[in-house]
């Protein structure tokens, strides 16, 4: 990351909470964050902290109850559903622990949805998602359906679907989850190589190995930022 980096997304005392019958529950306690452009981060915490509630308010997928969040220097507040859906598809790709995949459509297909949504022709945004099955190894794949896939291959189809529109910034909200630690391994280098091509990556994650391939962890711990921690450049 070079030092001139600017804040692609910034955090200012994020509350959140859920509605369980007649009680509250406050999961988010005031987050302060900075993430700059071009940075691998990895958020880390006990299940249940709210890292996924995090992200979810990060990728425009859930709103927040009180605060700021700025992405790209724009205030993600109080949008309307067609607003909010043109930031999520302009600036952020999500990844998920399941894939999220849709099953009836072939890995090609999946990779180039995004594009169908901002209504670039079918022939147009098939050689593209060609092009982003090759960068993830899979350009032999395009016709195979994600039931025909493994695990890791799987997400990495999501990968390409997330970069595929080019966003400002990846969120992965436990991209590892479900594969065994070989594959984990390999995504994480995946998403190394994307990140050093110049893309922000966003990972929640529980696992060590995980977090260590990242530049940073923040630690959450009951909804608040414990620490966030520079790890040391080791080269192997
Ligand atoms: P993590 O991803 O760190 O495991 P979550 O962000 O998923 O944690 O959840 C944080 C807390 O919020 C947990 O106590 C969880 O049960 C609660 N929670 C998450 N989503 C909802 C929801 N939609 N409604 C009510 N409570 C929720
Ligand atoms: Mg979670």
């Amino acid at each position: 990351m070079k030092s001139s980096a600017k804040p692609i997304i910034q955090l200012n005392q994020i509350n959140k909470y859920y509605s369980i019958g007649k009680n509250k529950l406050h999961v988010l306690k005031g987050i302060n964050s900075t993430i700059h452009e071009g940075e691998l981060v990895s958020i880390m915490g006990a299940s249940g902290s709210g890292k996924s509630t995090l992200l979810n308010i990060l990728g425009i997928l859930d709103d927040y109850d009180s605060g700021e969040y700025f992405l790209n220097d724009t205030l993600m507040k109080n949008l309307s559903a067609s607003k909010a859906a043109y930031y999520r598809n302009r600036f952020i790709g999500f990844v998920f622990q399941s894939f999220n995949l849709l099953t009836f459509k072939n890995a090609m297909e999946n990779v180039a949805l995004p594009l169908y949504y901002q209504k670039v022709p079918r022939s147009k945004r098939n050689k593209l998602a060609l092009e982003y099955l090759d960068k993830v190894g899979l350009r032999d794949w395009a016709e195979h359906s994600p039931n025909e896939l493994s695990g890791g291959q799987k997400q990495r189809v999501a990968i390409a679907r997330a970069l595929i529109a080019q966003p400002k910034v990846i969120f992965a909200d436990e991209p590892t989850g479900a594969l065994d630690s070989q594959t984990s391994h390999e995504i994480m280098e995946l998403f190394k190589e994307v990140n050093r091509q110049g893309m922000t990556v966003v990972i929640v994650t529980h696992e060590n190995e995980v977090a260590a391939a990242t530049d940073r962890i923040i630690r959450i711990k009951d909804g608040l930022i414990e620490k966030s921690e520079k790890l040391e450049l080791v080269m192997a």
